[in-house]
Formats: C-alpha cells, sequence, structure tokens
C-alpha cells in the first residue's frame, strides 16, 4: 500500500518535467515522472508524480481536456496539492495554453485563487514588476519573440496571461516578496477582495522563492516554471536528502546514443571519441537508401558491449545536417533517424544494456516510447536539469536512463554520467 501523494504535477511538455522532477528530488522528494497520464494506481511510493504532456502549442481545448485527465489521476493518488508547470519563459500564445489550462484546474478544484510564476533564478529567469526578463534581456529582446511556435512578444506577464483569461489578473511584487509570509499572504487576500483570481509573483532570486513558499502551503493550485519547486517540499516538512534521489544499483552494459546535432552535444561526442571510447556513426543518407543500418551498428555493438561504454551517433556539425536536410527534407530526415535510434536503443537493451545515455530531446522522446517506458523514477543530477532516471523495461529488466536535452551537459558528460552511476 503506497502512502498519499504530497505533491501532483501537470507539466506541459516532456523535458521540462524532468526539470522539475529533478527540481523537487534535489529539494529531498521521492519523485516519478509519468509519460502521459497514467492508466493503472501508482506503484511506487513517492512525494510527488509529475505527469508529462505535450501540450504546450496543442489547440487549447485539447490542452485542457489533457490537463484535467491529469488533475483527475492525480486527485485519484491523493495528491494535496497541485503545480501546474510550463516553461520558464512562459511560452503560450494569445489563446493560450496557460491560461484557460490555469482557468480549468481551477475551477474543478474550486480554488478561488492561485499565484502565476516562470521565475527560475538558477536558469537566469527573473520576474521584476511583473516583466521576465531571460539573463540580463527581456523576454521580447531574447530571442523568444522569434520563437516558431509561441512567439513572446510582450515581457509584462500580467498583460500576457489577462490575454489568455476572462478572469483577473494581477500582481504580487518584489517589495511584498521581501516582507515575507504574512506580508505576501495579507497581499493575497487584498487581490482576492479586489476580484483578482491570479497573481504574477515578482522572484529574482532563490531567496525570493524560499520566501513565497510558505504563503503557498494551503494553496489549492500552484502554476509556475521549475523554480517554485524548491521551496514547496519544505511546506510537507521534507528536507533536502541524498535518500530522495536514490535509485536501484546499477548493472548490465553501458551505452549512449545521441541524435542531438547542438553544439553541446557535439563537443560531447568529440570528447567521448577523443577519450579513446568505442563509438559508431550512423550516416541519415545510408538509412534513406534502405541499408539496415540499425542491424549493422548492433553487430558492431554486440562484441564491444562487454568492453566498457559505445557511443551510437548521428550527431553532426550544422553544415552536415543542412547538406543532409537538403536532400532528404528536414522533417523526413529528423523522423528518420530518430526511429532508426529508437530501434538501435531497443536492440542494445535487449542485448542487455541496463545503463543508458539519450542526448536529444525529440530523440529522447522516440526511445522513450520504443522502449514503452511509462514511468520514470528520478534519481542524482548528472548536470544541471538532467537528472539520471530509473524505468522498468519489462518487469525483470531495469533500465537506468539519462535524458539529456540538446544544449544541457558539460563536454565530458558521457563519461561523467556512467561514473556516478557505478
Ligand atoms: P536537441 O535536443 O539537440 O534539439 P533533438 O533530438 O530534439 O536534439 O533533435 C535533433 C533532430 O535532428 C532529431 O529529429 C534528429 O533525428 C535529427 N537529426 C539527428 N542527426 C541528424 C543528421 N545527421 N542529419 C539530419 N538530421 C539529424
Amino acid at each position: 500500500m503506497t502512502q498519499a501523494l504530497l505533491l501532483g504535477c501537470i507539466a506541459d511538455d516532456f523535458t521540462g518535467a524532468t526539470d522539475l522532477a529533478n527540481n523537487l528530488v534535489r529539494a529531498g522528494m521521492r519523485v516519478v515522472q509519468t509519460i502521459g497520464v497514467p492508466v493503472a494506481p501508482l506503484q511506487d511510493d513517492v512525494d510527488a508524480v509529475v505527469v508529462a504532456l505535450k501540450s504546450r502549442t496543442i489547440p487549447a481545448a485539447e490542452a485542457v481536456a489533457q490537463s484535467l485527465a491529469a488533475l483527475h489521476w492525480l486527485r485519484q493518488q491523493g495528491a494535496r496539492q497541485i503545480y501546474f508547470k510550463y516553461c520558464s519563459t512562459f511560452d503560450s500564445t494569445a489563446a493560450g495554453n496557460i491560461g484557460p489550462v490555469t482557468d480549468a484546474l481551477m475551477q474543478a478544484l474550486g480554488t478561488p485563487f492561485t499565484i502565476a510564476t516562470p521565475a527560475f533564478p538558477d536558469n537566469q529567469r527573473t520576474v521584476f514588476k511583473g516583466y521576465l526578463f531571460v539573463g540580463d534581456k527581456l523576454l521580447n529582446e531574447s530571442g523568444m519573440q522569434h520563437h516558431p511556435l509561441t512567439p513572446m512578444t510582450d515581457p509584462n506577464l500580467v498583460r500576457v496571461l489577462q490575454a489568455q483569461t476572462t478572469q483577473k489578473v494581477g500582481l504580487i511584487d518584489h517589495r511584498v516578496l521581501a516582507q515575507g509570509e504574512a506580508a505576501i499572504r495579507a497581499r493575497i487576500s487584498q487581490l482576492q477582495a479586489e476580484g483578482v483570481a491570479m497573481a504574477v509573483v515578482d522572484a529574482v532570486s532563490n531567496d525570493d522563492l524560499l520566501r513565497l513558499g510558505p504563503a503557498l502551503s494551503d494553496m489549492a493550485l500552484v502554476t509556475a516554471g521549475s523554480g517554485v519547486a524548491i521551496a514547496l517540499p519544505a511546506n510537507f516538512g521534507i528536507k533536502p536528502s541524498s535518500q530522495a534521489a536514490a535509485l536501484p544499483k546499477a548493472q548490465g552494459h553501458r551505452a549512449i546514443v545521441s541524435g542531438s546535432c547542438s553544439v553541446a552535444t557535439n563537443q560531447q561526442v568529440a570528447h567521448f571519441i577523443g577519450s579513446g571510447g568505442h563509438a559508431i556513426a550512423i550516416d541519415p543518407l545510408r538509412i534513406a537508401a534502405g541499408t539496415d543500418v540499425a542491424g549493422e551498428v548492433l553487430a558492431w555493438a554486440k562484441d564491444r558491449l562487454a568492453q566498457g561504454p559505445v557511443l551510437v551517433y548521428s550527431t553532426a556539425t550544422p553544415d552536415a545536417v543542412k547538406s543532409v536536410q537538403g536532400q532528404l527534407g528536414t522533417a523526413e530526415a529528423g523522423a528518420m533517424v530518430e526511429d532508426s535510434i529508437a530501434n538501435i536503443a531497443a536492440g542494445l537493451v535487449a542485448m542487455g544494456t541496463q545503463q543508458l545515455v539519450v542526448a536529444g530531446g525529440e530523440t529522447s522522446g522516440a526511445v522513450v516510447q520504443k522502449l514503452g517506458i511509462g514511468q520514470l523514477r528520478i534519481g542524482p543530477q548528472i548536470d544541471p536539469g538532467v537528472p539520471w532516471c530509473h524505468a522498468s523495461v519489462t518487469p525483470q529488466q531495469g533500465l537506468h536512463l539519462a535524458l539529456k536535452s540538446g544544449n544541457f551537459g558539460s563536454a565530458d558528460f558521457f563519461t561523467k554520467a556512467f561514473a556516478q552511476l557505478s
């Protein structure tokens, strides 16, 4: 019998979910991340579950429906507080989905008030007077104004959120934050008396977030980036502890599959090869020509797996990627390589790999889906934003997984990751 869940989280994308889970683990919670809304009850005895949706840019009505399904499941598991997690750059359009999902969750929970803050000072996302900064730049000067799906052209979050909801949006500013819990609670009462239902909250440092935390202890719903997560476990009497990140003992073969072509991944691949690691490149043009590249790679890996970690990569320089995309089409090349890497990952796991690093956000999605993984227990952080996770591939076979999105991790990430597990 598992204990009732404390914190139930709904994240609007996969890597954002991991980011939140990682912060909660570092603050002492035992956390499971699920891929989509689970169909079965929670098996693990954990403090928090992060349900990873892919709802950031889908039509608002679908995002609402998926989020409500997640809420329903989380409440069935006994979640005492709900956390709606979005991007630390508040990625959304005038149509949503942050406003509509927040409205729907508030209504379903019967709660009249919530906060909204993407502040994540550790990642250079700060909110001051309701304006969001990315590093030293305002949101709309940070490059986010050119985002292909969610261009952010207004840095004022009160205005941005107000455009997405018919409920009234207000602000809890830094002067209130500086005074701590009692002042924050008084400001919330004042805003509610003025008919405000959602308040953007300033935070420029972790200290601000830690002062905010206690004032959220009885809030049914919190909406935020992953920053606020550092301040919530203490409300449940939970302190940071290495036990929260404990995973089963690592065993089996070790492998890395990389479909990321980001700058950091190119460096990591070069570093691994330069350190004498066994590596094999896969060529998208040969996949497109119908060669059984996955078969070749698995035959190559067969005798090498026992000798140490192997790396399989399609990682290439921007020029090489452009050339392939020109010949195959961008989406076609991407899908083909993802599919091939997912098949290779499944083959490596079938050959006894039980420690797997995946580089690339989309690539990670493809691999996790291919392996049929529904949930991940979150373990210790390897580098900021990238924890080791543990999943069951079959009831008999466990798998340690590190899912690294493009630009995360230091140059020696691959070797460092395995060293940490052993
Ligand atoms: P990142 O996290 O670095 O953005 P992703 O896995 O999200 O990495 O995206 C990389 C995309 O590029 C994937 O769709 C992948 O299949 C594709 N890709 C990988 N290698 C190549 C290559 N050599 N040529 C063209 N496309 C590639």
